[in-house]
């Protein structure tokens, strides 16, 4: 039985094979599946949880490669669509010596911004228990509407939604409009996480706990904000928590919040099927999800790449990597 869908972009990352040089100057780069939703879609897959990916790839052999590694990692791609009239979306990616990011993107247009609204299958969504999406499709037509059409089924059915805005201000017209159309889905979504910059950008504080309050006064339950090797700040009605990250010598942080999203609905997932819903979880449960979704992230941060360094449950589960908690 289907319990996860993610809806949104897959890509290829090409990433840089030497750390610290920009796209410019890199020698060569290695290619990996890529783009949030999927990544996340990837690392439920490697939990064991039942997940469906919706979303287009160009019929190329990137396309191709995207959907058979989606395939492989145990996520239903009956909903992932073949766009004959454009190609997969490709990222340039450099590390910097501290294991972030810089991006230069190729999607001129790209297969994943043609998902069309008449595409959405109401019937595949309503299956599920969770929804997520990120805001990648909500930039431009029709993806916008498609992914707006697949959230009104996933409410109509009583799913429990999901966003990471995952802002790339790069993709977007201006700023202002990234802020006006990240910020609209707030109240779409049942559960929000964001990075800190994010934070920043949508709420114009740098404090945690304001700017989750200011999150969730646009209407989420609950707001998540990942602080890298910190770890990360929780907000709900019921209270707050910060929980910290792990010590691990970071070599690409790629996917690791992708990862902690997952990690964070498959904990919440297991919850939703004793508690009535999500308001009804208690805080000493969310930290321990947390604490899971942290190691998750710090895992998928000590490989190259995105779906190739996220953890199996078994890598979760083990205890000897918990030994190393910050602090
Ligand atoms: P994003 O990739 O969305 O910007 P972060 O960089 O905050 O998100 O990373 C997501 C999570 O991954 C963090 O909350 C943390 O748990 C883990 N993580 C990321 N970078 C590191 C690191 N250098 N050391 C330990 N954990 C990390």
């Amino acid at each position: 039985m289907l319990q996860i869908i993610s809806l949104g972009e897959a890509l290829i990352d090409f990433v840089s094979l030497k750390t610290g040089v920009d796209v410019k100057d890199a020698p060569g780069f290695l290619k990996a599946a890529g783009g949030a939703p999927a990544n996340v879609a990837a690392a439920l897959g490697r939990l064991g949880v039942h997940v469906g990916f919706i979303g287009k790839v160009g019929d190329d052999p990137f396309g191709h490669f995207l959907k058979e590694t989606l395939a492989n990692n145990g996520v239903d791609t009956s909903q992932m669509l073949f766009e004959k009239n454009a190609r997969t979306a490709l990222a340039f990616v450099s590390l910097r010596p501290d294991g972030e990011r810089s991006f230069s993107f190729y999607r001129h247009p790209s297969a994943d911004m043609f998902l069309e609204p008449k595409e959405i299958d109401e019937d595949y969504i309503s299956r599920a228990r969770i929804f997520h999406f990120g805001s990648i499709t909500l930039i431009s037509e029709p993806s916008r509407s498609a992914t707006l059409k697949a959230i009104e089924y996933a409410s109509r059915h009583g799913l429990v939604i999901s966003y990471d805005p995952n802002l790339r201000l790069n993709l977007w017209e201006s700023p202002e409009q990234a802020r006006r159309e990240a910020k609209k889905a707030l109240h779409l979504a049942h559960i929000v996480k964001v990075n800190e910059r994010e934070l920043k950008f949508l709420t114009d504080t740098e404090d945690l706990l304001e700017g989750t309050k200011r999150l969730q006064q646009a209407g989420p339950l609950m707001v998540v904000v990942t602080l890298g090797k910190e770890g990360c700040f929780f907000c709900n009605k019921a209270g707050n928590l910060k929980v910290d990250g792990f010590c691990i010598d970071a070599i690409d942080t790629t996917g690791a919040g992708d990862a902690f999203v997952a990690a964070l609905l498959f904990g919440l997932l297991n919850c939703l099927q004793e508690a009535e819903g999500l308001e009804q979880i208690p805080l000493e449960k969310i930290r321990m999800i947390l604490q899971l979704a942290n190691k998750a992230g710090a895992i998928t941060a000590t490989r190259k790449g995105a779906v190739p360094a996220l953890p199996t449950l078994a890598q979760l589960k083990d205890d000897t990597f918990a030994k190393s908690p910050r602090r």
